[in-house]
């Protein structure tokens, strides 16, 4: 819990706070996300009149496979937001510009500063990822990559996603 009441008292317009933090991996639609080095977060609380803001710089990096060979990549991301704060307690109203969703809601003058970071960055992984636009992934007849030369299919015959239609007239020409 990030401890903001030295700041809510003092006179001071804005307050830095720069760390790290490290994601568990996770389990993500039965694939790993691996985050090897933890996240660079970058928070600054300031005062606008009443109001308390908060801008969060979180970078960060992780390991996924691609979808269509299973290789694992790395990415890296970076998610720039910015969140007012609202006391559990103050009874609010929020202005046309205030969006629910960028409201962090506090008690007892802390918030949860890491969980905060948590959920912004799992709402940075992409469901799919692709090591290169042009990966062909596994064949589907002998399950090895097809870009490496252990396929030696015929292109024809592991094609599963053409269209029926079209597969129709190709059995009419054989005939
Ligand atoms: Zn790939
Ligand atoms: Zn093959």
């Amino acid at each position: 819990m990030f401890q903001l009441s030295l700041f809510f008292k003092s006179d001071q317009r804005s307050l830095k706070h720069q760390f790290q933090y490290q994601l568990p991996d996770q389990d993500y639609y039965g694939d790993p996300i691996i985050f090897g080095e933890p996240a660079e977060v970058q928070a600054k609380f300031f005062k606008v009149q009443e109001k308390i803001f908060l801008d969060l710089e979180v970078n960060f990096s992780f390991e996924m496979k691609c979808a269509r060979c299973l290789e694992l990549i790395r990415q890296e991301k970076s998610v720039n937001k910015s969140f007012q704060l609202i006391a559990e307690n103050q009874q609010q109203d929020l202005t046309e510009q205030d969006h629910e969703e960028d409201v962090i809601h506090y008690e007892k003058d802390q918030i949860d500063l890491e969980g905060i970071v948590h959920e912004q960055v799992l709402l940075e992984i992409p469901i799919k990822v692709v090591c290169d636009e042009n990966c062909n992934g596994i064949c589907s007849q002998c399950g090895n990559l097809r870009d490496d030369g252990n396929c030696n299919c015929d292109e024809a015959a592991t094609e599963e996603e053409t269209d029926p239609r079209l597969a129709k007239l190709k059995d009419w020409y054989q005939e």
